[in-house]
């Protein structure tokens, strides 16, 4: 079934969204399958770089138009807020996107050892009780599926305004073991990594209300001799 863009935009009731996604070409229904095969969906060779917590789109599809030789693919888990994604992309269709509506701790399921070149985490869920540390997108349990996904060397980027989050994010990564070449508490005062940062809602958000934006970059260790083996965690 083709729905066309005022369909979409039609679609009150959200129960909807569900159907809309898995007819979307912008969309990857069975991603699992596409595990080591990435590059065939989108026919080239071009990295790959991974938005977990993608929202509405806005910074992956402005990346995407800002770099057509990147493939870009974008994680959500609520269909109601990737139908928007899918929305814009009918508008201004893009060769070099693909979304997937799905829960970040499968990660690992969808993506080969070494097939992603870059995962940006923006603006991520804070979950704040201790007891669930270990949902936070950040932390050294998702470090570790990120670095069996990545290749050596690549790179985690991070934004967020929660200073406590970030906070916790930069003890986990240099616990896991990761290289931190990038760390500034006001991103928007550091004229230098300024230049070609791309904004995202929720940054331009809370920006707007005065918060500091807190950026990070680490790099993948290279010990992939020794990756951390996630279907038998010790
Ligand atoms: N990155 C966007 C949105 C930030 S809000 C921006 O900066 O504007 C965080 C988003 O991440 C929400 O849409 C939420 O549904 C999604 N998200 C949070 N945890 C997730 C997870 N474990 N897996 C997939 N998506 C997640």
């Amino acid at each position: 079934m083709e729905l066309c863009y005022y369909t979409y935009m039609r679609l009150r009731n959200i129960t909807g969204s569900r159907e809309v996604i898995a007819d979307s070409k912008w969309c990857m229904e069975t991603p699992r399958d596409m595990s080591g095969k990435w590059h065939e969906l989108f026919g080239n060779d071009h990295p790959v770089y991974v938005e977990i917590g993608m929202g509405k789109g806005r910074f992956l599809i402005d990346n995407a138009r800002t770099y057509p030789d990147i493939n870009y693919i974008g994680i959500e888990k609520y269909s109601s807020v990737l139908l928007r994604g899918i929305q814009k992309l009918e508008e201004e269709p893009m060769e070099n996107v693909s979304l997937i509506r799905m829960e970040a701790e499968y990660i690992t399921e969808v993506f080969a050892e070494g097939e992603i070149d870059r995962i940006y985490l923006n603006f991520s869920d804070p979950w704040p009780k201790d007891r669930h540390a270990k949902r936070r997108l950040p932390s050294r349990e998702f470090l570790a599926r990120y670095e069996r996904i990545l290749k050596p060397g690549s790179v985690v980027e991070f934004k967020t305004d929660n200073r406590d989050l970030f906070d916790f994010a930069v003890e986990e990564a240099a616990a896991a073991g990761w290289d931190m070449p990038v760390c500034t508490y006001d991103l928007h005062a550091d004229e230098k990594l300024m230049q070609g940062n791309i904004i995202t809602e929720y940054e331009e958000k809370f920006s707007s209300m005065g918060n500091p934006i807190c950026k990070y970059v680490i790099s993948r260790p290279d010990r992939a001799d020794t990756l951390p083996d996630q279907t038998n965690p010790i």
